[in-house]
């Protein structure tokens, strides 16, 4: 049995790909939200107290880490902001109705005000429309633009000025490589690129 590199007491349990540390479950969450905390602080993310900032809630589990990281250091740290759960419905049946169910756990758990938008409201088409206009070869061309909109959207909707959205370090190196990629070889879509950045 290994043991965790700060307490030295509790068996290790995951190892930081950042720099190899062995820590218990314990000590990864510390190091986790000190970490957070820092950088919140560092770059004066919330700088102006009382407002209001809005959380992009997939139901994913990057959005799911987020929002529990937030309402934890707002209230050790007492930011003074309040937070609300943006979702986005994409109109697609039976696509986005387990997340959303998600989504609503975590208002609940979190105590943060929950408010889902769809592509209807938004802009006027679900998906499974555009789907019956444009047929399913190419329609993901539409649902990407929307997507990358709707969040902005959402937020002057409610009136919000600032929305945090949780990403993993697969995602970051992801980009950089479709980035890099499509630079490189123009002609290559995003699509081949991401395909690429897989492996
Ligand atoms: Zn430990």
């Amino acid at each position: 049995m290994q043991f965790c590199a700060v307490c030295n007491t509790n068996r290790a349990q995951v190892i930081r790909p950042k720099n190899g540390q062995k820590l218990c479950s314990q000590c990864f969450l510390d190091a986790f939200e000190a970490e957070v905390h820092t950088t919140i602080l560092e770059n004066g993310i919330f700088s102006n107290r009382g407002e209001r900032i809005a959380v992009g809630a997939s139901g994913g589990k990057d959005s799911t880490v987020l929002a529990a990281v937030l309402k934890t250091l707002n209230e050790r740290y007492n930011y003074g902001v309040e937070f609300v759960l943006l979702s986005i419905d994409e109109g697609i049946h039976g696509y986005r109705d387990d997340s959303l169910e998600t989504v609503k756990r975590n208002a609940v758990q979190y105590s943060m005000e929950l408010c889902i938008l769809g592509y209807d409201m938004l802009y006027g088409w679900t998906m499974d429309q555009v789907v019956e206009k444009v047929g399913r070869k190419g329609n993901c061309t539409y649902c990407g633009v929307f997507r990358r909109q709707a969040l902005d959207r959402g937020a002057r909707r409610l009136g919000i000025s600032h929305i945090l959205t949780g990403h993993n370090a697969d995602d970051i190196a992801e980009t950089i490589l479709m980035n890099c990629k499509t630079m490189i070889c123009p002609d290559i879509d995003a699509k081949d690129a991401s395909m690429v950045a897989q492996h």
